[in-house]
């Protein structure tokens, strides 16, 4: 683990990307080896945190006893500019098509990426 790249996954408030050292291809679900092209030459990198929506919903029902108090809340598939894909809460304003930009609040015993509307 580099300990200068912030990931929201291990406490720290930021989103890492892996990226392919040959074929350049970006994703975001840590792997052993590159997706697009199998090289194992991988590289670590932070996201920007901005992103545009993809795809965006309304939770109603929240899957656990311990998050219900947050539902309604809106989750979105956003592109990150870096070019992977990710789902993450959302302000429930957003549209498709918007720009946004990762800010991070706590849900439940957690801290989570929220997008935010950039601009
Ligand atoms: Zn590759």
């Amino acid at each position: 683990m580099n300990p200068e790249i912030l990931d929201w996954t291990e406490g720290t408030e930021g989103i890492a990307l892996q990226q392919c050292g040959d074929c350049r291809h970006a994703w975001y679900f840590r792997r052993d080896f590159c997706p697009a092209c199998g090289s194992r030459t991988l590289i670590r990198k932070q996201a920007s945190g901005l992103g545009t929506v993809h795809a965006v919903t309304l939770v109603a029902r929240a899957p656990s006893e311990a998050l219900r108090p947050y539902a309604p809340y809106a989750i979105a598939l956003v592109d990150a500019d870096e070019g992977f894909r990710l789902m993450a809460h959302v302000v429930p304003e957003a549209r498709i098509g918007d720009r946004v930009r990762a800010t991070f609040h706590a849900f439940g015993p957690a801290t989570v990426p929220l997008f935010v509307l950039e601009g």
